[in-house]
This record gives C-alpha cells, sequence and structure tokens, in this order.
C-alpha cells in the first residue's frame, strides 16, 4: 500500500504507444507515484502518426517529441538488457547502469523488428517517403509470419495523397492470427481504391516493392508469462504490455492492442498501490481479455475512417505528453 512517507516507485522500460501510454493512465489514477522511464532513444516517436505524415497530414518531425520536456517523469537513457530481484523489487540493468529497482515494473519495449525497410522511426520513414515520392506503383509485400503493423495504414495515406499511383497489398503469406484483421482491412483498402490480393506481379522499371518486415518478441519478455487480463507476468509486479505482449497472447501487434493493454496494466497497479489488490475495469479502448478485445478491433477495423480518426489519436497524444 502507498503511505505519505512511502511512494511507490514504477519503473517503465520503454517509452513507446504502451509505455508512454500506461504512464498517463497511471498519473491520472495515483497522485502521489514516482515514474522512472528507462528508453534508449531521447524522444518518444508517434509511430501510429507515419502515415498520417505520408498522407501530408503532419510533418515528420511534429511526430518526435522530446523526453526531456517531461516534468513528471524521470527519464533514464538507456536500453534495459537483463531483469534482476534487488531485496525482493523487480530491477533492470543496462549494458553498464543499473540496476534500477521499483515497486513495479513495466516493460513496454515494442517488438524486435527484422526486414531491409524501416518506417517506424524518423529517419527509415523520410527514407521510405523519399522512394514513394519517385515510385509510380507502390507494392507491400507480406510474407512473414508475424508482419510489422502500419502497411495497410501507409498504402492508404499514399493512395490518399498521390491518386494517380498505382498502390497495392499483397498477403502471399501471414500467421493465421492476422486472418481476421487482414480480411477487414482487405474490404477497407479496396474502398480507398488500393488494390489487394496474394501474389504481386513480378517487379518492374519505377515500382517500388515493399517488403513487410516481421516481428518478433523483445529478448527482454522472451521468457516470460503474461496473464492475459492484467498482462502481469510470472514475475510478481512485472508487468508486460506493448507488441512483445501481444505476439505472446496470438494477438497481431497493433497500437490499439497496446492502448488497451496500458490501461488495464494502470488499473491493475494503481489499484494495488491504493487499496492493496489488483482490480481492474473494462474501457472503452479493448475488452476483459483477449477475446473481447479481438472482437472490438474487428469493429474498429470495420468502421474506421483510417487517417481521420489517426489524426483524432493524435491530437489527444499531444494532450497526453504535454501532461507527463
Ligand atoms: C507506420 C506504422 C503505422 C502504424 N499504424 C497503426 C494504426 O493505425 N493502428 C494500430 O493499431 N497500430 C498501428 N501500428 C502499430 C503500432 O505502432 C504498434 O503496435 C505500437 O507502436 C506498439 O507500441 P509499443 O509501445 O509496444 O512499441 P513501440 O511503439 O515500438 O515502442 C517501443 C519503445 O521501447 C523502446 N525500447 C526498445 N528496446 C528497449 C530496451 N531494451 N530498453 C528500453 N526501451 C527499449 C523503443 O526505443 C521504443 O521507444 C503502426 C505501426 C507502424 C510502424
Amino acid at each position: 500500500m502507498q503511505s505519505t512517507l512511502n511512494v511507490a516507485r514504477v519503473v517503465v522500460v520503454g517509452g513507446g504507444i504502451a509505455g508512454v501510454y500506461f504512464i498517463s493512465r497511471l498519473l491520472e489514477l495515483v497522485k502521489d507515484v514516482e515514474v522512472v522511464l528507462v528508453e534508449p532513444e531521447d524522444h518518444h516517436f508517434f509511430v501510429v502518426g507515419v502515415p498520417m505524415a505520408f498522407g501530408g497530414l503532419v510533418d515528420f518531425q511534429e511526430l518526435v517529441f522530446p523526453l526531456a520536456a517531461l516534468r513528471r517523469v524521470r527519464h533514464l537513457k538507456f536500453g534495459a538488457a537483463a531483469l534482476s530481484q534487488e531485496k525482493d523489487r523487480p530491477c533492470v540493468r543496462g549494458a553498464r547502469e543499473g540496476p534500477v529497482c521499483g515497486d513495479y515494473l513495466v516493460l513496454a519495449p515494442g517488438a524486435v523488428k527484422l526486414g531491409s525497410v524501416n518506417y517506424w522511426t524518423l529517419n527509415g520513414a523520410l527514407e521510405l517517403y523519399r522512394k514513394v515520392v519517385s515510385a509510380k506503383v507502390i507494392r507491400f509485400i507480406v510474407s512473414v509470419f508475424t508482419p510489422v503493423g502500419g502497411f495497410q495504414e501507409l498504402a492508404y495515406a499514399i493512395k490518399s495523397r498521390f491518386p494517380e499511383k498505382e498502390v497495392s497489398v499483397h498477403v502471399v503469406y501471414a500467421s493465421p492470427d492476422y486472418d481476421f484483421l487482414l480480411d477487414v482491412q482487405a474490404s477497407k483498402a479496396r474502398e480507398i481504391g488500393v488494390e489487394v490480393s496474394r501474389d504481386p506481379p513480378e517487379w518492374r522499371q519505377g515500382e517500388l516493392h515493399v517488403s513487410v518486415p516481421a516481428a518478433r518478441v523483445h529478448p527482454l519478455a522472451a521468457n516470460l508469462e503474461v496473464a492475459p487480463t492484467t498482462f502481469e507476468t510470472d514475475i510478481e509486479r512485472v508487468y508486460l504490455i506493448g507488441d512483445s505482449s501481444l505476439i505472446k497472447l496470438d494477438l497481431p501487434p497493433v497500437g490499439w492492442g497496446a492502448l488497451w493493454q496500458a490501461t488495464i496494466a494502470a488499473q491493475a497497479v494503481a489499484s494495488e498501490i491504493l487499496k492493496g489488490y489488483v482490480e481492474v475495469e473494462v474501457d472503452h479502448w479493448g475488452g476483459r481479455d483477449k477475446d473481447s478485445f479481438r472482437n472490438w478491433l474487428t469493429y474498429r477495423m470495420t468502421t474506421g475512417t483510417p487517417l481521420v480518426h489517426l489524426r483524432g489519436l493524435y491530437d489527444l497524444w499531444k494532450r497526453i505528453i504535454k501532461n507527463l
């Protein structure tokens, strides 16, 4: 339990979509809590907004939020390399740093991404955008078990901004866990004018073929088991949320999932700090468990207007970061 003399300390590993949203919800729920963020970059990058930048709705630079501007969160700039336990508290260490320990440890390091294209960092996204501008035809080709999200949104955005270009998505192969998502996305894509088929035609002069990279569980999370309702792991007071957690739960690693998990984990940690026991309630981002989340996501994907709802999320995000 939290007391006035002993403020709870929560260490968050990874300042991406899941980590940032977790911190925001936690600070809303608990007034006196010390939050430490372990993140190797000096900024938060609003990855989900990259398609908006491709679509011309925001500048790429507007997706970068310096962590030095955060007032309520202490940023430690290093990459966590290992977990440990010191005096009964969960801790992380870097290659040379640490241990950094807390009453709670929330792991949100995203997924490891493997491939020849990068559209989840500022420089990677800019490089791909330059290639898109000079190509006449852009094809996104998926032939990995767990594709990195965002390729459909990028395809929609490119087609909206450059209607004269031919844009297509080809799902040659992916995990069956993706089928429900890819089906609804395929019908949305067709509405926007993005062609969807299985095998791509052979590459021709002037075409850009983007081989969608694979997402894998982060090494920090490799040996952890995750409870599908609170996202606490088999190590007490250690939570795993975001892309790596979703992959472990056989769910697609998407940002909506990160928001859902961050909301639930923040409630779990906050209620334990304030009341001494874990209590979570379902809210508007997701559902009670992975099946209800899957249903919610299918509905969301069927009804959402991609770039417009992303714009709303971006405006919300700016407010969230300003309050941290
Ligand atoms: C272009 C694009 C568009 C997308 N659009 C959508 C969309 O419209 N809807 C949707 O639902 N999803 C979308 N996604 C997917 C979504 O962005 C991800 O699911 C989401 O970012 C996952 O959040 P995360 O916090 O788990 O990981 P990330 O956002 O990847 O953040 C991980 C963070 O952890 C840090 N980190 C890594 N290793 C360590 C370490 N060892 N120690 C400490 N920190 C570490 C990283 O630097 C990073 O800041 C999109 C993805 C991309 C690439």
